[in-house]
């Protein structure tokens, strides 16, 4: 990934803009191709950060596994209804792949959930 980005509000992603990045050769002909930028969903860091909580100075590894058994699962996931029911899926998704991966022993990320309603500025008096 190139290290040069260049961020604008439109909600792209940055590799857009970078004709480096975006301009290559085709692997299969030789003839000019076009890479793709959307590489990475905004939700895939929001998937795992709390991981990184439990040990965020380890600089060896994303986490320690010592700290992970004192710290994992987290109690209780507060949110709002669209955490209940996109980032809640992604990180518990998340979690049971790197489980899968042996790179933690838990499957379930939060032990209980609460949802909140969400109130619109029309709805406030
Ligand atoms: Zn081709």
């Amino acid at each position: 990934m190139p290290e040069e980005a260049e961020f604008r509000p439109t909600g792209e992603s940055p590799l857009k803009y970078n004709e480096k990045f975006v301009n290559t050769t085709c692997p299969k002909c030789g003839g000019p191709a076009k890479r793709e930028t959307d590489t990475i969903d905004g939700f895939l860091c929001s998937c795992w950060y709390f991981l990184r909580y439990c040990s965020p100075h380890d600089s060896k590894a994303p986490f320690d596994p010592k700290q992970m058994k004192y710290w994992m699962p987290v109690d209780i996931y507060t949110g709002g209804a669209e955490h209940a029911v996109m980032h809640l899926l992604y990180a518990r998704f998340f979690t049971k792949a790197i489980r899968d991966m042996g790179l933690i022993d838990f499957g379930e990320p939060f032990k209980s959930s609460l949802t909140r309603a969400l109130s619109s500025p029309t709805t406030r008096k």
